[in-house]
Protein backbone atom coordinates (compact mmCIF):
# COMPACT_ATOMS: atom_id res chain seq x y z
CA UNK A 1 0.00 0.00 0.00
CA UNK A 2 0.97 3.37 -0.68
CA UNK A 3 0.42 6.96 1.24
CA UNK A 4 -1.53 7.60 -2.28
CA UNK A 5 -3.76 4.58 -1.81
CA UNK A 6 -4.29 5.05 1.62
CA UNK A 7 -5.67 8.73 1.10
CA UNK A 8 -7.58 7.24 -1.14
CA UNK A 9 -9.51 4.88 1.83
CA UNK A 10 -9.58 7.35 4.54
CA UNK A 11 -11.57 9.55 1.76
CA UNK A 12 -14.38 7.20 1.58
CA UNK A 13 -14.00 6.14 5.05
CA UNK A 14 -17.37 5.49 7.35
CA UNK A 15 -15.86 3.56 10.22
CA UNK A 16 -17.25 5.80 12.59
CA UNK A 17 -20.23 8.33 12.64
CA UNK A 18 -17.48 11.22 12.16
CA UNK A 19 -17.68 11.27 7.94
CA UNK A 20 -21.57 12.57 8.52
CA UNK A 21 -20.81 15.56 10.05
CA UNK A 22 -17.20 16.69 8.04
CA UNK A 23 -17.02 19.09 5.41
CA UNK A 24 -13.42 17.01 4.35
CA UNK A 25 -11.52 13.90 5.31
CA UNK A 26 -7.93 15.47 6.52
CA UNK A 27 -5.54 12.72 5.68
CA UNK A 28 -2.23 14.12 6.58
CA UNK A 29 1.04 16.37 4.53
CA UNK A 30 4.12 16.95 4.14
CA UNK A 31 6.99 15.28 3.04
CA UNK A 32 6.33 11.15 3.26
CA UNK A 33 10.07 10.98 3.01
CA UNK A 34 10.90 12.80 6.58
CA UNK A 35 12.28 11.53 9.29
CA UNK A 36 10.59 13.57 11.68
CA UNK A 37 6.90 12.93 12.31
CA UNK A 38 3.86 15.01 13.95
CA UNK A 39 0.89 14.19 15.22
CA UNK A 40 -2.02 15.76 16.52
CA UNK A 41 -5.30 14.96 17.92
CA UNK A 42 -7.88 15.93 15.37
CA UNK A 43 -9.29 18.13 12.74
CA UNK A 44 -10.86 21.73 14.12
CA UNK A 45 -12.99 23.71 11.86
CA UNK A 46 -10.92 25.78 9.49
CA UNK A 47 -8.59 21.90 8.89
CA UNK A 48 -12.54 20.25 8.01
CA UNK A 49 -13.07 23.02 5.71
CA UNK A 50 -9.50 23.25 4.24
CA UNK A 51 -8.82 19.24 4.32
CA UNK A 52 -5.32 20.47 5.65
CA UNK A 53 -3.68 19.64 8.86
CA UNK A 54 -3.35 22.46 11.46
CA UNK A 55 -4.01 25.33 9.11
CA UNK A 56 -5.87 27.46 11.88
CA UNK A 57 -5.08 29.02 15.24
CA UNK A 58 -3.33 26.00 16.41
CA UNK A 59 -1.36 25.30 13.00
CA UNK A 60 -0.38 29.04 13.34
CA UNK A 61 1.66 28.15 16.92
CA UNK A 62 3.03 24.87 14.94
CA UNK A 63 4.68 26.85 12.05
CA UNK A 64 6.39 29.94 14.87
CA UNK A 65 7.49 25.88 16.53
CA UNK A 66 9.03 24.69 13.43
CA UNK A 67 10.71 28.07 11.93
CA UNK A 68 12.18 28.19 15.75
CA UNK A 69 14.12 25.20 14.67
CA UNK A 70 14.62 26.22 11.13
CA UNK A 71 11.88 23.43 9.81
CA UNK A 72 9.04 24.10 7.63
CA UNK A 73 5.78 21.72 6.69
CA UNK A 74 8.18 20.85 3.38
CA UNK A 75 10.51 18.81 6.19
CA UNK A 76 7.94 17.14 8.38
CA UNK A 77 4.74 14.64 7.87
CA UNK A 78 2.23 16.06 9.67
CA UNK A 79 -1.47 13.92 10.88
CA UNK A 80 -3.63 13.36 13.13
CA UNK A 81 -5.12 10.40 15.14
CA UNK A 82 -8.20 11.47 13.97
CA UNK A 83 -9.45 11.83 10.06
CA UNK A 84 -12.67 13.84 10.89
CA UNK A 85 -13.66 17.34 13.14
CA UNK A 86 -15.47 15.79 16.28
CA UNK A 87 -18.51 18.19 16.14
CA UNK A 88 -17.71 21.28 18.13
CA UNK A 89 -13.93 20.19 18.30
CA UNK A 90 -15.27 18.00 21.53
CA UNK A 91 -12.29 15.44 22.29
CA UNK A 92 -12.14 12.33 20.13
CA UNK A 93 -14.25 9.25 22.21
CA UNK A 94 -12.60 5.96 22.78
CA UNK A 95 -14.70 4.55 19.56
CA UNK A 96 -13.82 7.25 17.16
CA UNK A 97 -9.62 6.82 18.10
CA UNK A 98 -10.00 3.34 17.72
CA UNK A 99 -12.00 3.18 14.38
CA UNK A 100 -9.19 5.44 12.85
CA UNK A 101 -6.40 4.11 14.38
CA UNK A 102 -5.24 1.78 11.31
CA UNK A 103 -5.06 4.79 9.35
CA UNK A 104 -2.59 6.24 11.76
CA UNK A 105 -0.43 3.22 11.95
CA UNK A 106 -0.56 2.32 8.29
CA UNK A 107 0.63 6.67 8.21
CA UNK A 108 3.00 5.59 10.66
CA UNK A 109 4.89 2.51 8.70
CA UNK A 110 4.83 4.00 5.19
CA UNK A 111 6.59 6.91 6.67
CA UNK A 112 8.72 5.63 9.03
CA UNK A 113 9.86 8.15 10.88
CA UNK A 114 12.66 8.25 12.94
CA UNK A 115 11.48 10.55 15.59
CA UNK A 116 7.62 10.96 16.50
CA UNK A 117 6.53 14.06 18.10
CA UNK A 118 3.00 13.92 19.95
CA UNK A 119 0.83 17.17 20.12
CA UNK A 120 -1.32 16.95 23.23
CA UNK A 121 -2.36 14.34 25.42
CA UNK A 122 -4.35 12.07 22.92
CA UNK A 123 -1.59 12.02 20.55
CA UNK A 124 1.17 10.90 23.39
CA UNK A 125 -1.24 8.12 24.63
CA UNK A 126 -1.81 6.97 21.23
CA UNK A 127 1.76 6.61 20.71
CA UNK A 128 2.74 5.54 24.25
CA UNK A 129 0.25 2.52 24.09
CA UNK A 130 1.49 1.64 20.61
CA UNK A 131 5.19 1.58 21.39
CA UNK A 132 4.62 -0.14 24.82
CA UNK A 133 5.58 2.71 27.22
CA UNK A 134 2.01 3.04 28.61
CA UNK A 135 3.30 3.09 32.15
CA UNK A 136 4.98 6.47 30.96
CA UNK A 137 1.99 7.53 30.55
CA UNK A 138 1.31 9.92 33.61
CA UNK A 139 -0.07 13.06 31.73
CA UNK A 140 1.55 15.40 29.80
CA UNK A 141 2.39 17.81 32.13
CA UNK A 142 5.22 15.33 33.12
CA UNK A 143 6.65 14.18 30.35
CA UNK A 144 6.72 17.01 27.84
CA UNK A 145 9.81 17.95 26.39
CA UNK A 146 11.52 14.35 26.95
CA UNK A 147 12.84 12.08 24.99
CA UNK A 148 11.35 8.46 24.77
CA UNK A 149 13.23 6.07 22.66
CA UNK A 150 11.34 2.47 21.30
CA UNK A 151 13.47 0.19 19.36
CA UNK A 152 11.28 -2.32 16.99
CA UNK A 153 10.75 -3.64 13.07
CA UNK A 154 12.51 -0.66 11.05
CA UNK A 155 15.33 0.52 13.96
CA UNK A 156 14.75 3.03 16.49
CA UNK A 157 12.28 5.59 17.26
CA UNK A 158 12.41 8.95 19.20
CA UNK A 159 9.33 9.91 21.17
CA UNK A 160 8.82 13.67 22.00
CA UNK A 161 5.70 14.26 23.99
CA UNK A 162 4.87 18.53 23.68
CA UNK A 163 1.80 20.22 25.01
CA UNK A 164 -0.70 20.53 22.35
CA UNK A 165 -0.04 24.02 20.11
CA UNK A 166 -3.65 25.22 20.56
CA UNK A 167 -3.00 25.60 24.49
CA UNK A 168 -0.57 28.38 23.58
CA UNK A 169 -3.69 30.14 21.45
CA UNK A 170 -5.28 30.63 24.83
CA UNK A 171 -2.08 30.26 27.39
CA UNK A 172 0.63 32.60 26.46
CA UNK A 173 3.20 30.70 29.07
CA UNK A 174 2.47 27.48 27.46
CA UNK A 175 4.15 28.94 24.22
CA UNK A 176 7.18 29.58 26.26
CA UNK A 177 7.42 26.22 27.37
CA UNK A 178 6.71 24.83 23.46
CA UNK A 179 9.26 27.03 22.05
CA UNK A 180 11.43 25.68 25.09
CA UNK A 181 10.64 21.67 24.20
CA UNK A 182 10.67 22.30 20.65
CA UNK A 183 14.60 22.87 20.77
CA UNK A 184 15.50 18.94 22.04
CA UNK A 185 14.43 18.16 17.74
CA UNK A 186 16.50 20.87 16.90
CA UNK A 187 19.36 19.02 18.83
CA UNK A 188 18.99 16.16 17.12
CA UNK A 189 18.60 17.53 14.03
CA UNK A 190 21.72 19.44 14.23
N1 LIG B 1 -5.63 20.47 16.26
C1 LIG B 1 -5.20 19.24 15.92
O1 LIG B 1 -4.94 18.39 16.76
N2 LIG B 1 -5.06 18.97 14.64
C2 LIG B 1 -5.31 19.84 13.67
O2 LIG B 1 -5.13 19.50 12.52
C3 LIG B 1 -5.74 21.13 14.06
C4 LIG B 1 -5.90 21.42 15.34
Amino acid sequence: MTLQELRTNVLKCQKCELYKDKKKYVFGEGNSNSNIMFIGEAPGASEDMNGIPFVGRAGKILDELLALIKLNRSDIYLCNILKCRPSGNRNPTPNEINSCASFLNMQIDLVKPKVICCLGNFATSFIMKKYNMKDKINGISKIHGKIFKFTGLYGSIEIIPLYHPAVATYNPAMKDILLKDIKILKEKNG
